[in-house]
C-alpha cells in the first residue's frame, strides 16, 4: 500500500480523555476514532491489525475442531427469560423493543442463542461433541467504558461454545480450547499467563482466564514464583484458609472495626431484611456462584451510619445496582459490596472515601465482614468465614512457594459451564441407552479488539507503539527519502513491489513529507521494520533496515536485497 493513497490521520498530541498508553497511541497513530463513549470507528490501519488478530484466532479455533458460525447481535428477550438471565444480567444488557413492543437485547454473549440453535438440531449422542464459535461485535453497556479498546461498550469478541454428551467429553473440549488459547497468544507474541478464575456472570463449574501481563492491567493476579508449580489465580478467585482462631478480616482489613459495629444488627435483622432464613443467608454469602442472589454491605459517609444487606442479582447487576443504591441509601457515593470482587473496587476507586481502603477488594472479604457484623451474638456465621483473599506473604496454596502479585489484562476466558444452560433451555439428547440427558457445555471467549490494545500496553516506548509482527498493521514500511529525486523513488517503489510479490505485508511511504515526519510516524505506528532508501544509499548501493523494537540499524546491499529479504 502506498501511503500517499492511504488514510492515516495521525495526531500530534495525546487526546485529553486517554488515560492509558494504548488508547493514546491508537488514537495518535490514526487507528481508531471515538464515535461516542465506549464506541469506536476502526480506521484502515486499526482494522488491519484487528483482522490479523481475528485470523490467528480463527486458524487456531479451526485447528481445534471448532466450527465458525455467525449468530445475530440482536437477540430475543424471550430466550433470555428462558435462561433466567433477563432478570439477572443487569444493566450491562442493553434492552430494546421493536415496533410491536417485543423485547430484544444486544448480545453481550451468546449462550442462549447457541443453546437454542443446538437444541433444535441435535437429538442423539452420535451428533456430539459440537463446538461452535463466532467472531462478532458484542455490546455491553459497561458502567465505565474507558481505556479505548481495552474496555469498550461495543467490542469484537471471539466466543465459542462446546456441547458434549458427558463430563469426560466436556473436560476434553475444555482442554482443547485451553491449549488452542495458549497457541493463539503465543503466536501473537504476547507475554501472557493462564490463571484460575471466578466464573462471574456467565456462571459454571470452573474457569481460567488468560492474562496479558502489563502494569496497566485492571486485574491483579497472584503468581507462584516456583516455576515447577504453575499456580496462578485472579485475586477474585485466589483464596486461602484463614488460620484457625484468627479473624480473616482483622488480618488484613484495618477498617473492619469501623464497619462492623458489633451489636448493631442481629442476624435476625439481616435475615428479615433479606427475607431469608439464617441458613440461606450464610449460603448466599459464601457460595454465591452462577448469578445466584448475593448480598451487599454498605456503609455511609465516614462514620458507619447504617449497614444494609440487599439481595442483588448477578455480578454485573451489582456494578450498577450498587452505585445507584448506595447513593440512594446513604446519600454518598461510597460503599462496599459482597461477592463482586474487584469490580467493586473499580467503581469505588474513583471515590475519595474508598480510594485508600483496600478492603473493598475481595468478594470473600464481604463474607468476613458479615461474619464480623454478627460476632458476639452466638452466631453461626462465624465458622464459615474461613477463607480470605491471598496476600503476598501467604505461601502458595499448591506448593508452599513464594507468591507475587502482578497486573494483568484479561484477554481470554474459558468456562466449564456444565448443565447450567442446557437444563434451563432443555438442550437434551438421547444417550447410548436411549435416555434423555442435558448436554454438558463449555464456553470460551477471546477479546479480539482488546488484544490489539493490550499488545500496545505491553510493547511501546516514548516514540510510539511496537507491534508484534504477527498483528502489526504492516510488517514493513519502505521509506523513500528521495523527495524530488525520482531515481530514489523509483528504486524504492521497485523494492516495495517486489516485497509485496513475495507476500510481505509492506507499506510504502511515498508521501512528499520531510524525512523527520516519515520517521516519527513510522515509529509512532510501530511497524516492526523500517527500510530507508535515500540518495546517498542509492549511489553507494545500500539500504538501511531499522528494527523498531531494538532500534538497531543495519545497512544492507541493494543488490539482491529483495531476494534475500526474510
Ligand atoms: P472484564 O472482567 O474485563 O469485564 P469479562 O470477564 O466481563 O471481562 P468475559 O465475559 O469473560 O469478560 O468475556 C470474554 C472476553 O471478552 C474477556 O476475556 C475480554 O478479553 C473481552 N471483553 C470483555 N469485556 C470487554 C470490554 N468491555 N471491552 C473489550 N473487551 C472485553
Ligand atoms: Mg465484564
Ligand atoms: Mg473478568
Ligand atoms: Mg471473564
Amino acid at each position: 500500500m502506498r501511503l500517499s493513497r492511504y488514510y492515516i490521520p495521525t495526531l500530534k498530541e495525546d487526546p485529553s480523555d486517554a488515560e492509558v498508553v494504548s488508547h493514546k497511541l491508537l488514537m495518535r497513530a490514526g487507528m481508531i476514532r471515538k464515535v461516542t463513549s465506549g464506541i469506536y470507528n476502526y480506521l484502515p490501519l486499526g482494522l488491519k491489525s484487528l483482522n490479523k488478530v481475528a485470523n490467528i484466532v480463527r486458524e487456531e479455533m479451526n485447528r481445534a475442531y471448532a466450527l465458525e458460525v455467525l449468530m445475530p447481535m440482536v437477540q430475543p428477550g424471550d430466550l433470555w427469560r428462558e435462561s433466567g438471565r433477563w432478570d439477572f444480567y443487569g444493566k450491562e444488557l442493553l434492552r430494546v423493543s421493536d415496533r410491536h413492543g417485543r423485547d430484544y437485547c444486544l448480545g453481550p454473549t451468546h449462550e442462549e442463542v447457541v443453546t437454542d440453535l443446538v437444541r433444535g438440531e441435535v437429538k442423539s449422542y452420535k451428533q456430539l461433541p459440537i463446538n461452535l464459535y463466532q467472531i462478532q461485535t458484542k455490546f455491553r453497556d459497561e458502567i465505565r467504558p474507558r481505556f479505548g479498546l481495552m474496555r469498550g461498550r461495543e467490542f469484537v469478541m471471539k466466543d465459542g461454545y462446546s456441547f458434549d454428551k458427558d463430563e469426560a467429553g466436556a473436560e476434553e473440549s475444555y482442554r482443547l480450547m485451553f491449549e488452542a488459547y495458549k497457541k493463539v497468544f503465543s503466536r501473537i507474541g504476547l507475554r501472557f499467563r493462564p490463571v484460575q478464575a471466578d466464573s462471574g456472570a456467565i456462571g459454571g463449574d470452573f474457569s481460567h482466564e488468560f492474562h496479558v501481563l502489563a502494569d496497566t492491567g485492571e486485574d491483579t493476579i497472584a503468581v507462584c514464583q516456583n516455576e515447577t508449580c504453575g499456580y496462578a489465580a485472579n485475586l477474585e478467585k485466589a483464596k486461602v484458609n484463614a488460620p484457625a482462631g484468627e479473624c480473616a478480616c482483622k488480618a488484613e482489613c484495618p477498617a473492619i472495626e469501623e464497619v462492623a459495629t458489633p451489636g448493631k444488627h442481629t442476624v435476625e435483622e439481616v435475615c428479615a431484611f433479606l427475607e431469608i432464613s439464617a441458613d440461606k443467608l450464610i449460603k448466599t454469602l459464601l457460595f454465591k456462584v452462577d448469578g445466584e442472589p448475593v448480598a451487599a454491605l454498605v456503609r455511609g459517609d465516614r462514620e458507619v451510619n447504617d449497614v444494609k444487606l440487599r439481595n442483588m442479582m448477578g455480578g454485573n447487576e451489582i456494578e450498577f445496582a450498587l452505585e445507584d443504591e448506595v447513593k440512594e441509601w446513604t446519600g454518598a457515593p461510597v460503599g462496599f459490596a459482597g461477592p463482586v470482587g474487584l469490580k467493586v473496587k473499580r467503581i469505588f476507586a474513583d471515590h475519595e472515601l474508598c480510594a485508600s481502603t483496600d478492603w473493598v477488594a475481595g468478594a470473600n472479604k464481604a463474607d468476613t465482614h458479615i461474619k464480623h457484623l454478627s460476632l458476639g451474638r452466638d452466631c453461626k456465621i462465624e465458622k464459615f468465614a474461613d477463607l480470605r483473599v491471598i496476600t503476598e506473604s501467604d505461601p502458595c496454596p499448591d506448593c508452599g512457594g513464594k507468591i507475587e502479585f502482578t497486573k494483568g489484562i484479561e484477554v481470554g476466558h474459558v468456562f466449564k459451564l456444565g448443565e447450567k444452560y442446557s437444563k434451563k433451555l432443555e438442550a437434551t439428547f438421547l444417550d447410548e441407552n436411549g435416555k434423555s440427558k442435558p448436554m454438558v457445555m463449555g464456553c470460551y471467549g477471546i477479546g479480539v479488539s482488546r488484544i490489539v490494545a493490550s499488545a500496545i500496553e505491553q510493547n511501546n516506548d516514548e516514540s510510539g507503539a511496537i507491534f508484534p509482527p504477527s498483528i502489526a498493521p504492516f510488517e514493513v514500511c519502505m521509506i523513500s527519502l528521495g523527495g524530488k529525486d525520482e531515481a530514489v523513488n523509483e528504486k524504492a517503489a521497485e523494492l516495495y513491489e517486489k516485497l509485496m510479490e513475495m507476500g510481505i505485508d509492506v507499506a510504502y511511504d511515498d508521501r512528499a513529507e520531510r524525512p523527520g515526519v516519515k520517521f516519527a510516524e513510522a515509529d509512532l505506528i510501530g511497524y516492526p521494520m523500517q527500510l530507508v532508501l535515500g540518495g546517498k544509499g542509492l549511489k553507494s548501493g545500500i539500504i538501511e533496515a531499522k528494527n523498531r523494537k531494538t532500534g538497531e540499524k543495519i545497512e544492507l546491499p541493494l543488490e539482491g536485497f529483495a531476494e534475500a529479504f526474510t
